[in-house]
């Protein structure tokens, strides 16, 4: 019982076991997601009081700004005759008082009881004489003492207080401490990064006696963190060289040539390095497992259909799996296209040739046009499937499945993209893994996200792309209307996005069926107006799509659902309204629809009523720069993480303390470190705490994604 306690043991011990968690205050941390000592001992406190700044409240002087902690005394309560409520409160510390006032917070009246006692940050004014703050910042301290006090994310609605978390997270730290808690890492290890131990770390974050110590606590845990995501990227990519065979491809049949040779444009020298990094992948029987980076518009779809080509050339097929059905069909139509004159030997015809097919299987396409596509995709006389994760339903089945494309992976988890390599062969061999993303990934991301996946990037646009001017527009939309009349009248296509509502679908749709009959009703009256939101049936969005590709509409009013890949060159107008409510990614995505023929295209981001300062950094940044890497950089600075990681992913919860954009240097660090620790057989056999961490972190992950699918 000596040995110290490992973070695996931590997560067996469940909060019950603590002094006051009974069966109510279980379920109310389990509302939270805290289920064990583990949890509770990484719920992270979001910032602390330091009392040594403190001020007394018989010295502060009107209009300074102070920290000040005293005792809640009277709360009261009332609407103003235009029913906005005002909450007023005093507080008194042992040297004077002080009058606190709230508008438009109602909920502070029940945040504040009497006799709590709190940490208020503000400037404080001279009202009537008396000592007055007005929205100050509110720190609830409880019963706790101590120079700096941490204060935790803490739910009013599952009725924890930030005291509550703090007397736990207490408790469950002392009663480590005899055994204290392990640390896996090698200790010279430590000193060699400089690095504070474990045990040591949790008691600094959670219980400081000086701020500095808050800060190398903070380094060693975001090492940890990081750390084990590159083991585990780091593992898996070598047991996967170690063991997984692929399907070694003839790369110079004669197909590739006709293809190559009748595109009507020349490659861009990207398109050209990238489809070779492929070729040379393609043809060693080690499975490829590589991202296709390129901004919108990049031409990654050449791309892509040069790899499916290269299993079809050679006798195999190639599969294409997008996250949408809009999407599913827009690369069909494409590759239909980039197909059309290619043949492959068939000996049971007159002439021994037939047509490449090409077909689309999304949960639409059902009964006998089902059941034959199926059949083709059996017996081989299928060469490229596209389609949505029908794809990966029981039942589809490939006769040999060689070169996989996943577009936009983020949307998918990994155990979807796994289950496409395994439908696709019988031999125990693994199909080719193209993964491609538009979204520019900046390279930390990419280095903890897709770690354990090789990069290709096209970092070019093909020539003769017109430069979308971007403005944003917050007063009057005349001048929007005015151009998109304008760009009908001479024959062009203009896109109006929607606002995003919440989750709602349904709301979304209502919205945008609004903002089409506001548009045909007023400004675009003349002008033929369409609808598409994920709401229609997929009939009905083929049969729009097919109207604005061809022409029969001028406008077409959407929701996101033409986020991704939608392409239509003569689209030259992009309206995105309350383009406040979007992120930089999405925007970019979005604006990225238009500027795709050879006419000067325009964007315009539109806003009502005052924003917020973050958003208008967002606006800005569009407005400056159409480069995506540049924008992903800034949206990094911005908010953190990056658009990325709000998908559903598996392992969401990895990353509790770290921040990408923040703590760049220790991902470049974690990945290092990761590269000595593990062995050439991908394993950690050298450190058995470590192998032993990283198990159970595995397991823990592979729980929660299963959560997030049954979900
Ligand atoms: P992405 O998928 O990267 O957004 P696409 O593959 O859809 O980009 O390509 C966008 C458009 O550019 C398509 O209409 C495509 O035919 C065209 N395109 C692709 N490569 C080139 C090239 N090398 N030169 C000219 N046009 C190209
Ligand atoms: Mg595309």
């Amino acid at each position: 019982m000596n040995q110290p306690i490992s973070l695996r043991e931590l997560d067996e011990i469940g909060v019950d076991r603590l002094q006051g968690v009974g069966e109510q205050r279980r379920a109310s941390l389990e509302e939270v997601s805290i289920f064990s000592v583990f949890d509770l001992v990484t719920h992270y406190p979001r910032r602390y009081i330091d009392r040594s700044h403190e001020a007394k409240l018989g010295d502060v002087q009107p209009g300074q700004t102070v920290m000040v902690v005293g005792e809640v005394d009277a709360v009261s309560s009332r609407r103003t005759r235009n029913r906005k409520s005002i909450v007023e409160a005093s507080v008194a510390d042992d040297t004077g008082s002080l009058k606190l006032v709230f508008f438009n917070q109602a909920w502070r009246s029940k945040q504040l009881d009497q006799g709590l006692t709190v940490a208020l940050f503000g400037k404080v004014d001279n009202y009537r004489g008396n000592l007055q703050m007005t929205n100050p910042l509110v720190d609830l301290v409880g019963d706790r003492t101590g120079r700096i006090v941490a204060i935790y994310p803490q739910s009013g609605k599952a009725g924890l207080t930030t005291w509550d978390l703090s007397r736990w997270i207490s408790e469950g730290l002392r009663r480590s401490q005899s055994r204290s808690i392990e640390d896996p890492l090698p200790h010279e290890l430590l000193g060699e990064i400089g690095l504070v131990s474990r045990m040591q770390a949790f008691k600094a974050i959670h219980q400081p006696d000086l701020m500095s110590e808050v800060l190398d606590g903070r380094d060693r845990l975001v090492f940890d963190e990081l750390l084990r995501v590159q083991l585990v990227l780091r593992m898996r990519k070598i047991q996967r060289l170690e063991r997984a065979l692929g399907v070694a491809h003839e790369t110079d049949g004669h197909l590739l040539v006709e293809f190559l040779e009748g595109l009507p444009f020349d490659l861009t020298a990207a398109q050209r390095r990238t489809m070779d990094e492929i070729s040379t992948d393609l043809k060693s029987d080690q499975p490829m497992h590589r991202l296709l980076q390129g901004d919108v518009g990049s031409g990654k779809t050449l791309v892509a259909m040069f790899a499916m080509l290269v299993a079809v050339s050679d006798g195999h097929q190639g599969a294409l799996m997008a996250p949408t059905e809009v999407l599913a069909e827009q690369h069909y139509l494409n590759l239909l296209r980039l197909a059309q004159n290619l043949e492959v030997p068939d000996p049971s015809t007159l002439d021994g040739k037939r047509p490449v097919s090409v077909k689309l299987l999304t949960n639409a396409v059902s009964g006998e046009d089902r059941r034959r596509l199926l059949r083709g995709m059996a017996d081989g006389s299928v060469d490229l499937v596209v389609g949505t994760q029908a794809l990966i339903q029981d039942g589809v089945d490939f006769g040999s499945l060689s070169v996989v494309v996943v577009d936009e992976q983020h949307r998918f988890g990994v155990e979807q993209r796994s289950a496409l390599r395994e439908q696709g062969r019988t031999d125990g061999r693994w199909p080719h893994l193209l993964v491609m993303t538009a979204t520019p990934i900046p390279r930390t991301a990419a280095m903890t996200v897709y770690g354990d996946l090789d990069v290709s990037v096209l970092d070019e646009l093909p020539p003769g792309r017109s430069p979308i001017a971007t403005s944003w527009i917050s007063q009057s939309l005349e001048e929007v209307w005015l151009h998109l009349n304008s760009e009908v009248a001479n024959g062009r296509q203009a896109y109006v996005v929607c606002p995003l509502i919440e989750d709602s679908e349904k709301l979304v749709a209502s919205s945008a069926e609004k903002t089409q009959l506001e548009l045909k009703n007023g400004p675009l009256s003349g002008v033929n107006v369409g609808l598409l939101h994920g709401r229609l049936s997929s009939d009905e969005k083929q049969s729009i799509m097919d109207d604005f590709r061809n022409g029969a509409i001028d406008v077409l009013v959407a929701t996101t659902v033409i986020e991704v890949g939608v392409d239509v060159p003569n689209a030259t107008t992009m309206v995105i309204l309350s383009a406040d409510r979007f992120g930089i990614a999405q925007l970019h995505q979005l604006r990225g629809r238009v500027g795709r023929g050879i006419n000067e295209s325009k964007c315009f981001l539109v806003t009502e009523g005052e924003i917020s300062d973050d958003a208008k950094a967002r606006l800005a940044a569009l407005e400056e720069s159409t480069d995506g890497f540049v924008l992903a950089e800034r949206d990094l600075e911005l908010r953190g993480e990056g658009t990325i990681f709000e998908q559903k992913q598996s392992g969401r919860n990895d990353l509790k303390l770290a921040s990408l954009a923040r703590d760049r240097i220790w991902v470049e660090r974690a990945r290092e470190i990761a590269a000595q620790l593990v062995d050439e057989k991908g394993r950690l056999g050298r450190y058995p705490l470590l192998d032993d961490e990283v198990q159970w972190f595995i397991d823990r992950r592979d729980d929660e994604a299963e959560n997030l699918l049954r979900s």
